[in-house]
This record gives C-alpha cells, sequence and structure tokens, in this order.
C-alpha cells in the first residue's frame, strides 16, 4: 500500500465511521444513498490496495493452500503431515514379515499396545481465528475448568472452546458465538 492509497482508504473509512455515528430512526433515504455511495467508494479503495489473495489458511508456509477445518492451522497440507507422524508414533515401526503369533498372555493384550497420547488444548476465539490460550491438558475436566476460569477473569474472550488432540482433532464444545471481527481500522493517519 502505497502512501496515497493509505491517506485515501484512511479518509474514506473516517467517512463511514461519521455515517455510524450520525445514523438514527430519523436519518433520511437521501442520506441513506450517500452512505451507500461512500461505503462503494472505500470498498473499492480497499480492493486497489489489497492485490494479495485472502489467506486461506493460518499457516505460513501454505497461507493459501487447501484447508482442513478441523486443523488448528486450517492447513490441509501440514495437517495431512502431522496426522501421518502421529499415526507413525500410535502404530510403531510398520509390521515386521509375519513371525510367530504371540504367545497368548492370560493377562490380555492391554500391555502388548503403547497407551494412546491424548490431550485437551484450551482455544479462545481472538475476533479472527481460534488460538491456544493455555496449556494443553491430559485431562478433559482440567481443561473445561481452566476455561470456566478464564471466562470469570476479567476480560473473558468472545469465545472458548476444547479441541480433543488424539490421532485427530475434534471440537468437543464450544463456548460463546465465534463472530468474526474487523481489523482495528487505520486510525491516526
Ligand atoms: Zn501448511
Amino acid at each position: 500500500m502505497n502512501h496515497a492509497q493509505l491517506t485515501a482508504l484512511g479518509r474514506a473509512l473516517r467517512v463511514l465511521g461519521e455515517h455510524g455515528e450520525s445514523l438514527s430512526a430519523d436519518t433520511l433515504d437521501a442520506k441513506l444513498h450517500e452512505v451507500k455511495d461512500d461505503l462503494r467508494r472505500a470498498l473499492d479503495l480497499l480492493e486497489e490496495t489489497v492485490t494479495t489473495a485472502v489467506p486461506s489458511t493460518r499457516c505460513a508456509e501454505h497461507p493459501t493452500g487447501p484447508v482442513d477445518e478441523s486443523a488448528p492451522d486450517l492447513c490441509l497440507l501440514c495437517e495431512t503431515r502431522r496426522r501421518t507422524a502421529r499415526r507413525a508414533e500410535f502404530n510403531g515401526p510398520a509390521p515386521q514379515a509375519p513371525a510367530a503369533e504371540p504367545t497368548p498372555s492370560r493377562y490380555g493384550m492391554r500391555a502388548d499396545r503403547p497407551q494412546p497420547q491424548q490431550r485437551w488444548l484450551p482455544e479462545l476465539w481472538n475476533g479472527q481465528a481460534w488460538q491456544l490460550c493455555g496449556t494443553p491438558r491430559r485431562d478433559r475436566r482440567e481443561a473445561e475448568l481452566f476455561i470456566a476460569a478464564q471466562r470469570r477473569g476479567p476480560r473473558p474472550a468472545m469465545a472458548y472452546r476444547i479441541v480433543h488432540e488424539f490421532t485427530d482433532y475434534e471440537v468437543l464444545r464450544v463456548w460463546g458465538t465465534p463472530t468474526r471481527t474487523d481489523i482495528e481500522p487505520l486510525g491516526n493517519l
């Protein structure tokens, strides 16, 4: 964005702000048309200014790559890589040529398998995206208590959620409504 664009966009956005301030039940249609024109002008200025594609993921490596809604960074490419790594971790090395069947144990098979690692990640909605807001917990109840405490805190976020991290991600519960808010308009121009 060059300086002229910045100045023009700042001016257009401030005009919109003033429209917002003066809006009331008595606002005339003529005024609303004026608002519409000013909105359109601001949008046109933005179109000219923003030349890059909207990032589809929060991944620094693949910002416009394919999306996996369930991935914490929305990146399908990285999520696939992580899933493969997790699976390899849980399943151990690829099975070798069929060896002799293990002798059945009277204690069952449980000890033969690695215990799966799972975590509950507390996340908050920052107005743009979900972000980790505390230490991942080994216990779901503990993560829920943590979020309950956050919600009672002095400056709670708009929404919280817990993500279950296992061999996959699953949103278990959402608190609040994650509405998308605009980035602060360019101030102090
Ligand atoms: Zn990625």
